[in-house]
């Protein structure tokens, strides 16, 4: 009998952001050149720092269960960084805190938890691939709200109360902005945020490229708010400390909300990777080591920016100027699903469609590869177009 699928995921799609990395890796295994610009994956090892932390808490015996929200160590550092911005009358505490595996996670259960049959959230596009299926896996109706040209492609509050209806009950933020590199700025924030609260919505602000900002430090909704009643903030390790595969995330929410997300996670995947947290303390906890791993890599990144972005320049090619994260989004002025696929085939560059993120006529490339690679790749994208 052939599968059908339940209809829990009758509408899912695979995710394109891992797809295109993995027909990247799937030709380079058959002999192929391939430059990857399609993976959103800080290229650089994790600080030496992390990695010793990580066999010794091994060698410690870091290798059973943890609690399901993870160690109190960790989320005691967690809630000294958001006390350390947060102004609020009600201080972050560990149990307002529930790590996971990877911020994906922490994402997904917050979608599950807050959100249900058709509930709307509304989605400020182009956003990252699986905000919409997170949202629709819960039931509810992603509602994509588009952000225009002269914005860098960032939505407003009034255009995110033009698109509100009395189902709305949420808004994810993203800034800095995966597809775009767009950064929000504080008085921008602050809008959304009078207006959210203002509604009653959910405020789901995913800030993992927060410490990936060039021009100025990008602002955590945390620095902007008095209370967090209905307010989820999403972090982890996996990019500021080039640690992808250790698989570490977490939601500071609201007690009531963190103690849902605890139980749904305590019936899925349980505790994240125990050796991974203690490595996460580390990075967390070692605030000298940390900053001047993260300020080099930051270097590198801007470097390779600007690098790119001179040769997008000199072509007079349209993209939008990232200020955060590692990615630049580009203007093909056509189909950028065919564009991307050609690029790969012909040229040997893997990008992401723009359709990954409900705009088309775009591709995402990550400039989170060596330098010499991204000016080849960005140089043989403008010769493609
Ligand atoms: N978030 C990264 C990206 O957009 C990693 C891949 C993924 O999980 O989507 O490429």
């Amino acid at each position: 009998m052939p599968f059908t699928p339940s209809p829990n995921i009758a509408q899912l799609k695979e995710s394109a952001t891992i797809a295109v990395s993995a027909r990247a890796r799937a030709l380079k295994a058959a002999g192929r050149q391939v430059i990857d610009l399609g993976a959103g994956e800080p290229d650089f090892d994790t600080p030496a720092f992390i990695r010793q932390a990580a066999q010794r808490a091994i060698e410690a015996g870091a290798t059973r269960y943890t609690a399901t929200e993870g160690i109190l160590p960790l989320r005691e550092a967690i809630a000294a960084h958001a006390n350390a911005v947060y102004r609020g009358s009600d201080p972050v505490r560990p149990a307002d805190i529930v790590v996971s595996t990877g911020s994906k996670q922490s994402l997904f259960n917050a979608c599950f938890v807050l959100f249900g049959a058709d509930d709307e959230v509304l989605v400020p596009t182009p956003g990252w691939t699986s905000y919409y299926e997170m949202v629709a896996l819960a039931k509810a109706v992603p509602v994509p709200v588009f952000g225009a040209r002269s914005r860098g492609l960032k939505v407003t509050a009034a255009e995110l109360a033009a698109a509100a209806t009395p189902r709305t009950r949420g808004v994810m933020l993203n800034s800095p902005c995966n597809p775009t590199g767009a950064v929000y700025s504080a008085e921008e924030l602050r809008d959304i945020l009078a207006l959210a609260a203002d509604r009653g919505w959910w405020v789901i602000s995913d800030e993992i490229y927060l410490h990936i900002a060039y021009d100025a430090p990008a602002t955590s909704v945390l620095s902007l708010v008095q209370d967090r009643e209905r307010l989820i903030v999403i972090n982890g390790v996996a990019k500021s400390y080039a640690m992808t595969g250790w698989r570490i995330g977490w939601a500071i929410a609201p007690r009531a909300v963190a103690a849902a997300m605890t139980a749904l996670q305590s019936h899925t995947t349980s505790n994240p990777a125990a050796v991974s947290q203690h490595a996460a303390v580390a990075a967390l906890t070692d605030t000298p080591a940390a900053q001047a791993a993260i300020t080099e890599m930051v270097r590198q990144f801007k470097m390779r920016r600007d690098a790119a972005m001179t040769v997008l320049d000199a072509a007079g090619v349209q993209y939008v100027r990232p200020e955060g994260a590692f990615y630049l989004y580009i203007n093909v002025g056509g189909d950028g699903a065919a564009f991307a696929t050609r690029l790969l085939d012909s040229a040997g560059i893997a990008v992401v469609p723009g359709s990954a993120f409900l705009t088309p006529e775009w591709v995402r490339v990550s400039y989170a590869a060596p330098i010499e690679h991204v000016v080849e790749g960005v140089q043989r994208l403008v010769a493609a177009l």
